[in-house]
C-alpha cells in the first residue's frame, strides 16, 4: 500500500526532522506512529499527504511515486485527520463531511446521502446533517472530522493525534469506535499518538520513532515483549513492562520443577564449556535478544540422562529468550535465591 524508500527531511536551518526512514505498509495494516514530541511523527504523516516534500528518497501508494500523482486524485485516496480538526464555522455538517466528495463534483444528492450514511456510523442521525460545528460537543466534532476523512472513501488514513484534545472518557469511547469502524471498512491507517495505551490498543503495528528516525517496529506484543532498547523501555514505562510479567512468573515455574544453573552467557559452545566445567547438570539459557517468545513448554537439559551428541540440539531447542531489564533482574535473583546456582 505505501513505502517509505530511505525518506529524509530537513528544514531550513538544517534540522534533520525525519532521517532515513524506510517502511512497507500494507493494505488493511493499522500502523500506529509512536514518539516523543519533535521526532518526526507530523512530518512524516505531511510527506504522505504531499503538504510538504521529502528532501530525499521516494514515498510510493500503490507502487506510484506520490510526487507522481494527481492532486486531486491524491486527496481521494488519501484521508486526513488531525487534532486540531478545524471543521468550517460557517459550514454545516452535511458541507463539512462533504469537503472532499465536492472537490471531486459528486452531485449535491450523492453528498447528501453519504454524509447521512456516515453519521450513522457513528450513532448521529440526520438532524445533525444541518447543525452547525458550535452547536455540536467536542467528541462530535471529532466524530465529524473523522467522518469527512471517509468521505470519498479513501484507501489510506492519515490520523494526527486525532483524539489528543479530548477528554480520557471521550477518548476511550472514539478508539473503541474507530477500531471496530475500521475493522468493518478494512482501511489502511496510520495513526499517530505520543499515548502508548493508544497506541497498544489500536495498533497492528507500532512503529516507534526517535529523532526522525524508526526504532523499533512490530506488533504491540513484539514491542511489550522485546523493547529494542532502554528508549523503548521508557517509553513503554515501568508498569506496562510489569504487566508482561506473566510469561517470566511461567520461567519461574519452570526453575521450580527443574532445578538449574542459569547462564546469561549467549554462545552455546561456551554454555557447553560451562556445563562441563561447572559439572552442572541442568542449564537455563538466557539470551537477551531473543525475549520471552512463550517457550514455556520447553524441557530442562539434564546431563545426566542425554548423550554428549545431543547437547546442542537440545541447547537449540532450549534457549530461553528473555529481556535484561530491572524485571529479568528481579527474577533472576528470586530463582537464585531459592538455592540455584549462577555461572
Ligand atoms: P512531531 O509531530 O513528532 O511532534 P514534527 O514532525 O512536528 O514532530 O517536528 C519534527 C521536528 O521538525 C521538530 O524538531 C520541529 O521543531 C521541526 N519542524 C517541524 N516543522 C518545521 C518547519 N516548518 N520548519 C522548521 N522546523 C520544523
Ligand atoms: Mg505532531
Amino acid at each position: 500500500m505505501l513505502i517509505f524508500d530511505h525518506v529524509y527531511k530537513t528544514y531550513k536551518g538544517g534540522k534533520k526532522a525525519v532521517n532515513d526512514v524506510s517502511l512497507k505498509i500494507e493494505r488493511g495494516e493499522f500502523i500506529v506512529f509512536i514518539g516523543p514530541s519533535g521526532c518526526g511523527k507530523t512530518t512524516t504523516m505531511k510527506m504522505i499527504n504531499r503538504l510538504i516534500e521529502p528532501s530525499e528518497g521516494t514515498i510510493y501508494l500503490e507502487g506510484k511515486d506520490i510526487l507522481k500523482e494527481d492532486a486531486v486524485l491524491l486527496r481521494r485516496k488519501i484521508g486526513y485527520v488531525i487534532q486540531q480538526i478545524g471543521l468550517f464555522p460557517h459550514l454545516t455538517i452535511q458541507e463539512n463531511i462533504s469537503l472532499v466528495p465536492k472537490l471531486l463534483k459528486w452531485p449535491e444528492k450523492k453528498r447528501r446521502a453519504r454524509a447521512a450514511e456516515l453519521l450513522k456510523l457513528v450513532d448521529m442521525d440526520n438532524e445533525y446533517l444541518e447543525r452547525y460545528p458550535h452547536e455540536l460537543s467536542g467528541g462530535q466534532q471529532q466524530r465529524i472530522g473523522v467522518l469527512r476523512a471517509l468521505a470519498a472513501e479513501p484507501q489510506l488514513i492519515l490520523m494526527d493525534e486525532p483524539f489528543g484534545a479530548l477528554d480520557p472518557i471521550t477518548r476511550d469511547i472514539l478508539q473503541d469506535e474507530f477500531k471496530h469502524l475500521q475493522q468493518t471498512l478494512g482501511k489502511t491507517i496510520i495513526f499517530v499518538t505520543h499515548d502508548m495505551d493508544e497506541a497498544i490498543k489500536l495498533a497492528d503495528r507500532i512503529v516507534i520513532m526517535r529523532d526522525g528516525q524508526l526504532v523499533q517496529v512490530g506488533s504491540p506484543d513484539d514491542i511489550l515483549r522485546n523493547p529494542a532498547n532502554e528508549f523503548v523501555e521508557d517509553f513503554i514505562g515501568k508498569e506496562r513492562l510489569l504487566q508482561s510479567r506473566p510469561t517470566i512468573q511461567t520461567v519461574e515455574q519452570v526453575m521450580n520443577l527443574h532445578p538449574a544453573t542459569i547462564t546469561a552467557d549467549k554462545s552455546l559452545t561456551d554454555a557447553i564449556r560451562l556445563m562441563k566445567e561447572k559439572r552442572v547438570d541442568s542449564l537455563l539459557v538466557v539470551d537477551e535478544n531473543k525475549v520471552l517468545q512463550g517457550r514455556i513448554d520447553v524441557e530442562m537439559i539434564d546431563l545426566k540422562r542425554k548423550k554428549a551428541s545431543h547437547i546442542e540440539d537440545i541447547l537449540e531447542k532450549n534457549i530461553f529468550t528473555v529481556p535484561k531489564t530491572a524485571l529479568l533482574r528481579d527474577t533472576v535473583r528470586k530463582i537464585l535465591t531459592r538455592g540455584h546456582k549462577y555461572v
